[in-house]
């Protein structure tokens, strides 16, 4: 005899946060029949895309009663990702004319936030989001739905019931920071890339009782497509940039080809009293600033699961391909948790996934078999040595300027990721082209690190993306 099939079932879902992953959320949810509220702390949609030119009173974030600024955006920030693979799929990021609008490739951060506007009216999804509503605590209750408290201008706390919670609050806000001993003593300014917003702070300072300029050095940690556009941004206003990174292979280290004023070295070793900095490649330099562009942290002040989900290392788990808690699917989820990846495209498979399966029309495995599943990718890391703040990356290369490192984080990559979620889905798998193209991107970056959002070599799958985009868009 089988199984008995459930009926599908229409569920009373709060999503947190109405930034891409919020949004699409939503938007899935909805359309599978659940009953969906939108908590957003901030005053519009958009998350990450909101830039705002405040920065916060702890340079470095670590002072816990700082107010919170929720976007990194620096000022002049241009997408890393071509338009037509960091578009929703069936919403594609088209360009469009108009004032102020910007239909480069690769536009200023301004378009995507127009474009995720664009996204929620199409799709009638503002009027689902509470804005101004801080979700400050969820907790299971004893009947096994959720307790979601939120705080919104009035400041009272307002407790309401829901069937299952999706998080979708974003993990660009919090940061890390590099450690190495001596930075107790250091006497330099420290600031990390999270409060980047223009290089002003950067810029060579004159002497008031002298009037003689004097050039800030400026040592900058680490590799990503932000810290590239940092590094060559503060090289136009400072007296010399020096980039530390992990892995950098030999032949790379010194000046870097092409730039006057920026050095590239190994990761730093030791800084001391005197305002010395030095790296492990045994290079020193006496420095005035030091900029983390060291990424950030998971982090869910709100979230009461009691210890089902922990944050360990910057693993959020155990979590069931990135997304379900065993213990407690699925009824609780996350959405956007991976990096490296195309993040819209895998945020919309996600949340499909998610609402399939709280309707019941997409199962699960059992507890039992997740937990194994769980299991066996951390043992995989584990026997890879990759540490566990790694858990989430599905690149499989990380290309960034100027170093190609080998990733072994992962046996999977985003796109496998995404089409084993696009399967339990009952969905095709994604067109080749994305693939072809987001590794186009990728290398690109790495040949061309100042110019690859205005020269490319993959045009052809412009024209393939244009087709496909032409049946949403005429
Ligand atoms: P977010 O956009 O951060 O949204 C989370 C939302 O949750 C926010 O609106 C926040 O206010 C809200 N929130 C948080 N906590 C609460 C709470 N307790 N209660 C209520 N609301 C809450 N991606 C690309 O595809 N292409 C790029 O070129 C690119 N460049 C990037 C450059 C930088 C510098 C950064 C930081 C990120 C970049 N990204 C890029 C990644 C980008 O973050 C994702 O594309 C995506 O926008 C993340 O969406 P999200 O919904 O997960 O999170």
């Amino acid at each position: 005899m089988s199984a008995a099939i459930p009926p599908l079932a229409s569920r009373h879902v709060a999503v947190i946060g109405a930034g891409a992953g919020g949004l699409v959320a939503a938007r899935e949810l909805r359309r599978e029949g659940h009953r969906v509220v939108v908590y957003e702390r901030g005053d519009q949609v958009g998350g990450t895309w909101v830039y705002s030119s405040k920065v916060e009173s702890d340079p470095l974030g670590l002072d816990p009663n700082r107010a919170v600024v929720h976007s990194s955006l620096y000022q002049s920030l241009r997408t890393n990702l071509a338009r037509e693979i960091m578009g929703f799929m069936d919403y594609p990021f088209v360009a469009k004319e108009g004032k102020g609008r910007d239909p480069r490739r690769f536009p200023r951060h301004r378009e995507v936030l127009e474009y995720l506007q664009d996204f929620a009216s199409a799709f009638e999804i503002t009027e689902l989001v509470r804005f101004e509503t801080e979700v400050v605590f969820v907790k299971l209750a004893e009947d096994g739905k959720w307790k979601v408290r939120s705080k919104g201008r009035s400041g009272v706390g307002v407790d309401e019931i829901y069937d299952a919670v999706v998080v979708c609050n974003g993990h660009y806000t919090y940061p890390r920071i590099a450690h190495f001993p001596g930075i107790n003593v250091w006497p330099g300014k420290q600031m990390h890339s999270h409060n980047y917003r223009t290089p002003e702070p950067f810029q060579d300072q004159i002497d008031l009782v002298s009037s003689l300029l004097f050039g800030q050095v400026v040592v900058l940690i680490g590799s990503s497509a932000s810290a590239v556009d940092i590094s060559v941004e503060i090289a136009g206003v400072a007296k010399e940039v020096h980039i530390a990174a992990r892995s950098v292979e030999d032949d790379k280290l010194g000046k870097l080809p092409g730039n006057e004023n920026i050095w590239l070295h190994s990761m730093i070793d030791h800084v001391y009293e005197d305002g010395r900095v030095v790296f492990l490649d045994g290079n020193a330099v006496c420095a005035d600033f030091i900029l983390h562009c060291t990424g950030y942290k998971y982090h869910f002040p709100f979230l009461d699961t009691n210890g089902e989900v922990t944050v360990d290392d910057n693993r959020v788990g155990p979590l069931y391909k990135h997304v379900f808690p065993p213990a407690l699917t699925p009824w609780l989820s996350f959405v956007g948790l991976p990096w490296k990846v195309a993040p819209f495209i895998l945020f919309e498979l996600q949340s499909k996934w998610i609402a399939g399966t709280l309707s019941n029309r997409i199962a699960l495995p059992s507890k039992e078999e997740m937990t194994e599943d769980i299991q066996d990718f951390y043992s995989s890391l584990e026997t890879s040595g990759t540490p566990k703040r790694y858990t989430h990356n599905l690149g499989v290369t990380q290309v960034s300027f100027p170093i190609t490192l080998s990733n072994p984080a992962t046996s999977i990559n985003v796109w496998d990721y995404d089409n084993w979620i696009a399967g339990q889905c009952g969905l095709p798998k994604i067109a080749e082209w994305r693939r072809k193209m987001y590794e186009a991107n990728s290398k690109n970056r790495v040949v061309r690190p100042q110019t690859y959002r205005d020269e490319w070599d993959d045009d052809e799958l412009i024209l393939e993306a244009q087709e496909e985009f032409s049946g949403y868009t005429t």
